[in-house]
């Protein structure tokens, strides 16, 4: 296989194979076809990968309502930050499901456009669709959390650029994926992410696909920044070295196989629930192997409840279920620190009666299970 940014072979690359995995949009499937998934870093360009890329059928969600939220909360700020750099546009043009809210803080008086969803399917769809070379017209094309999805980043952002009316300006919006690798967070590998970016990597493949980088923010996150790019055709530069992207992912590779023990051992005999049933609980509960050892998945999204976690047997219960459990020892947070902090009415009588109550998140600051 041929790194995604650069070309280079990975081969011989440092992998972390966390073995046939179901997809984490198939619920109430206990017998979802699985499909290996190992994240490699290219010993050229550094970016963190999937070193096979999912069939995309296999990756199209069953579920009509299988939609994700992103952040939006930085938008106000970006689109401020968009007008000062763009001269006012008479066409801005959104690709992908995420425009709206970005294009509202916008507020231009000018004609607001989408390019159409792709039919039945949802972000594996939306990515192919980013490759397809358009008419240049848009002073602005926008496009939000998509790119970390495609399974040919150059041509993504290739015939993104390839909207853009001439002295035209891309916006790209990517989660950086730098904390989590930092944390040795291996719940945040997904079979939908097959490009793992930070800054370093996401300026690379702007250069290697034409185009330069006029500004790049970052807005923070508890678990991800989100990393905001607005770009140019054009000659570009090379990105800076960060001397730290070769030791972050060996150090992450590293932590797979202790934490996967640590984790085992911790389990073994307790009685555990998991609290949110989104795709970070799900792949962490099937790269550790802890499908027999979780009892139930606590989740109160309407469309989960009374389902099953994919590839397993795990019910998903209402909320109420764990002040029901009197047998329960251990409870773990598959949520951000901010809810976390929402829900002490549901966790402090949990901590109460002892059990013991921790985040699945490494890099969320306040411990998890397996923390010496
Ligand atoms: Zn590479």
């Amino acid at each position: 296989m041929a790194c995604l940014l650069c070309d280079s072979d990975l081969s011989q690359a440092p992998a972390l194979a966390l073995g046939p995995l179901p997809p984490c949009n198939r619920f109430g499937e206990a017998g979802a076809e699985r499909q290996p998934l190992t994240a490699v870093q290219c010993p050229h360009c550094a970016l963190v990968q999937l070193a096979q890329l999912p069939p995309l059928d296999w990756l199209r969600p069953r579920h009509a309502w299988i939609r994700y939220n992103e952040p939006s909360a930085h938008l106000p700020a970006v689109a401020a930050r968009l007008r000062a750099h763009c001269a006012p546009a008479t066409r801005v043009l959104g690709v992908g499901p995420f425009e709206g809210p970005l294009h509202a803080a916008l507020d231009w008086a000018t004609e607001r456009a989408s390019v159409a969803a792709p039919g039945d399917g949802y972000l594996e769809a939306w990515q192919a669709r980013l490759n397809a070379p358009g008419a240049g017209q848009a002073e602005l094309v926008t496009c939000r959390y998509l790119l970390e999805h495609s399974h040919d980043p150059r041509a993504a952002l290739r015939g993104l650029a390839s909207l853009l009316a001439p002295d035209g300006r891309l916006y790209l919006e990517v989660p950086d994926s730098s904390k989590f690798l930092a944390a040795g967070d291996i719940s945040f590998l997904w079979e939908e992410h097959s490009c793992y970016f930070t800054e370093a990597t996401l300026r690379r493949l702007a250069a290697a696909a034409g185009l330069t980088v006029q500004a790049l923010w970052r807005y923070p996150g508890a678990l991800e920044d989100a990393l905001c790019v607005l770009l140019a055709p054009g000659a570009a530069t090379a990105a800076a070295e960060d001397p730290e992207e070769f030791s972050r992912f060996g150090a992450y590779r590293a932590a797979y196989p202790v934490q996967r023990a640590a984790y085992a051992q911790a389990l073994a005999g307790q009685r555990c629930a998991v609290f949110g049933a989104g795709h970070q609980a799900i792949l962490f509960i099937h790269a550790f192997g802890l499908s027999e050892q979780i009892a139930y998945v606590v989740d109160d999204a309407p469309d989960k409840a009374g389902s099953t976690i994919p590839g397993s047997t795990i019910p998903i219960l209402p909320s109420a279920s764990l002040a029901a459990d009197s047998a329960l020892d251990i409870c773990l947070l598959a949520i951000g620190p901010a809810v976390i902090d929402k829900l002490a009415h549901v966790f402090d009588p949990l901590r109460a009666r002892g059990v013991r109550v921790h985040t699945l998140f490494p890099g969320a600051g306040s411990g998890t299970l397996i923390d010496p």
